[in-house]
């Protein structure tokens, strides 16, 4: 008899977006001729770059000819690809080999599938709030017990609380853990680690044997030279990390789907042998993954060009400037805002003791503008609220406008 993973059943329901949207549909139905301002989406609005297209043609291009045709490609990705990567790590100081990098269909799965290289016994720490796919993968995997709706956790978890406490970067774990997830700069928060604390990490990764998996997926969104954009610019990162990167955010793939992982061949755990845990990494996604498309990856190539790196960083700056103009406006009328720098999301703190549930509907009906409530990405996500810097300028500015001109604090 069949029986499904069961697993599965102790997910907590895909509950935060379709309520989202329950919630505007019965607010728009009540009022029809209302204008609705989304600033809830983490998704990319702005076309792709003349080069990156220009990169995307020439791979299209290249399939249409007999001498340039390719079928699949190298299991790790285009050489070129990893080669390119690797010089732009070294150039910000991260030095790593080009084969010590997967190409991959984007941050996404990597960051759901890596845990499938580990032991299930593992004991797996996290941020709270974080980006679900971390924490529901291991769930998949079955390394937690139940869900415990009072608390919000699942037992069998480690959970590190950001909270305006510690700035919203955790301290590591007091208990000795195997895993740690950390994302940087960070979805829902917009927190951004310091070489301190994430050296502060390396250490206790070292001192526990333990293994750091740091999603970089809005490194490119850093533009202060003093924060890290790689957990391979601290020392000792190559013994104990893993990185996840993206082109989604920074050039706009989101639907185009490119993204790489890197696993360092000095990466040792247990009683494993160097390379072990690399070749691992290799086994899994040659058996469950046969590359990204190869038109991606030329997308890809033509971002890491020196027109393209230009182009982009423009992209991220458009972006960052829409953050600046929502915390500007938010600051303004008394609330106060985290994040919204070196990071494309607001980390709004509710106002009056509100809930986040409370303040989505206070801004819904008064302001008439969407965003996410803060405790759909974990408990200590309770009491504020995720605004995106992601849109169209002319949406973006009405927004706060309707917030500055309409929300009664
Ligand atoms: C958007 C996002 C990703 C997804 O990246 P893809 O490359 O599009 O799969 C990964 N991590 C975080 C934290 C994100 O917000």
């Amino acid at each position: 008899m069949a029986r499904i993973n069961s697993n599965y059943r102790k997910l907590t329901a895909g509950y935060l977006f379709p309520e989202i949207e329950r919630r505007v549909e019965a607010f728009q139905k009540r009022n029809p001729s209302v204008k609705i301002h989304r600033l809830g989406i983490g998704n990319t609005t702005e076309p792709l770059t003349p080069t990156v297209i220009e990169g995307l043609r020439d791979g299209v291009e290249r399939l249409a000819a007999v001498e340039t045709y390719t079928g699949y490609g190298d299991e790790q990705g285009q050489e070129e690809l990893r080669i390119k990567l690797a010089r732009y790590y070294s150039s910000r100081g991260a030095n790593l080999e080009p084969d010590e990098f997967f190409i991959s269909d984007g941050a996404k799965p990597d960051a759901g599938n890596i845990q499938s290289i580990f032991s299930t016994d593992s004991l797996v720490a996290f941020q709270d709030p974080a980006y679900p796919v971390y924490v529901d993968s291991n769930v998949i995997a079955g390394r937690s017990g139940s869900y415990d709706p009072g608390q919000g956790h699942y037992s069998g978890f480690i959970y590190m609380p950001c909270s305006e406490r510690n700035d919203f970067i955790p301290e590591p774990p007091v208990e000795a853990v195997d895993l740690i997830y950390l994302c940087s700069p960070n979805n829902p928060t917009g927190a951004v680690v310091n070489h301190q604390q994430l050296q502060n990490f390396i250490d206790y990764a070292q001192k526990h044997r333990a293994v750091l998996i740091f999603d970089a997926a809005y490194a490119e969104f850093i533009t202060d030279p003093d924060l890290p954009r790689s957990i391979f610019e601290i020392e000792g990162a190559r013994e104990c990390a893993i990185e996840i990167g993206s082109f989604s955010k920074f050039a706009g793939f989101t639907g185009v789907r490119l993204g790489w992982t890197i696993v360092p061949k000095t990466l040792i755990i247990e009683d494993y042998k160097p390379e072990e845990v690399h070749r691992c990494w290799l086994r899994r996604q040659t058996t469950f993954f046969n590359g990204a498309s190869n038109i991606a990856q030329h997308g890809g190539l033509a971002v890491l060009s020196t027109e393209g790196l230009q182009e982009c960083r423009k992209l991220t700056g458009y972006y960052m400037e829409n953050a600046r103009i929502i915390k500007e406006g938010l600051q303004g009328c008394g609330l106060t805002v985290y994040g919204g720098e070196n990071a494309p999301y607001l980390w709004v703190k509710t106002p009056g003791n509100l809930s986040s549930w409370e303040f989505f509907d206070k801004l819904l009906y008064e302001a008439h503008v969407v965003g996410t409530p803060g405790s759909g990405f974990g408990p200590s996500g309770e009491g504020y609220f995720r605004l995106s810097a992601f849109g169209h300028r002319p949406d973006i500015e009405e927004a706060v406008e309707s917030i500055v001109n309409r929300i009664l604090l």
